[in-house]
């Protein structure tokens, strides 16, 4: 199985990505990740990448489709994967279909969560992560907060805000997202991939709405 979590910066990709992944043992391919990982061991991608990032926009796609590239070639990909934040852009969109073609694979499912922008914006400025990558838990300081301030309810490893998740740098994101990666959605409805989900109500509700989509093999677009 194949996914493509698509969705504006907060829509709740991540989360999600990390509950499919305990339910259907196949990993997740987080783009975000991968280079903020890059950042902190200070390697030369990360270098580059960082001002992008800081400043809410996107990195070039030679880059990320470069990662993507390695990234599924690895054999934990065969029974699966799950893509959270890549494609971003429609060049990203044709230069995946290619890597897959070469791999004898496709996508299954482009699950589009839908958030209002507004909620967006509340979302992420009062979001914590957990600063453990392998964990990577998240937080909201009103909505979800940890048990213990500044602490991780799952790995007790101290809370961090994303540099990016200033209101500032999120306004940024989200205009990004609304000019290079919406058009995604006209991409893959062409062909007959989207499964658009209302990304409101609890976690437990989406991730349900998800699986039954994605397990139950339902192909139409009405976000059942
Ligand atoms: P995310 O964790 O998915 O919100 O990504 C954080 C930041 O990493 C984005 O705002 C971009 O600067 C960069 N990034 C992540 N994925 C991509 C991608 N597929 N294409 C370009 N930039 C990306």
């Amino acid at each position: 199985m194949n996914l493509i979590l698509l969705g504006g910066p907060g829509a709740g990709k991540g989360t999600q990505a990390k509950k499919l992944i305990d339910k259907f043992q196949i990993p997740q391919i987080s783009t975000g990740d991968i280079l903020r990982a890059a950042v902190k061991e200070g390697t030369e991608m990360g270098r580059k990448a960082k001002e992008f990032m800081d400043a809410g926009k996107l990195v070039p796609d030679e880059v990320v489709i470069g990662i993507i590239k390695d990234r599924l070639a690895q054999a934990d990909c065969k029974k699966g994967f799950i893509l959270d934040g890549f494609p971003r852009t429609v060049p990203q969109a044709e230069a995946l279909d290619k890597v897959l073609t070469s791999l004898s694979s496709k996508i299954d499912h482009v699950v589009s969560i839908d958030v209002d922008e507004e909620a967006l914006v509340t979302r992420l400025t009062g979001r914590r992560t957990c600063k453990n990558a392998a964990c990577g838990q998240m937080f909201h300081i009103k909505f979800t907060p940890p048990k213990k301030e500044g602490t991780c309810d799952k790995c007790g490893t101290e809370l961090y805000q994303r540099d990016d998740d200033n209101e500032a740098t999120v306004r940024n994101r989200l205009a990004t997202y609304n000019q290079a990666t919406a058009p995604l959605i006209g991409y893959y409805k062409v062909k007959g991939l989207v499964r658009p989900i209302a990304g409101v109500g609890s976690i437990d509700d989406i991730f349900n709405k998800i699986v039954g989509i994605v397990a139950g093999g339902h192909a139409c677009a009405c976000g059942r």
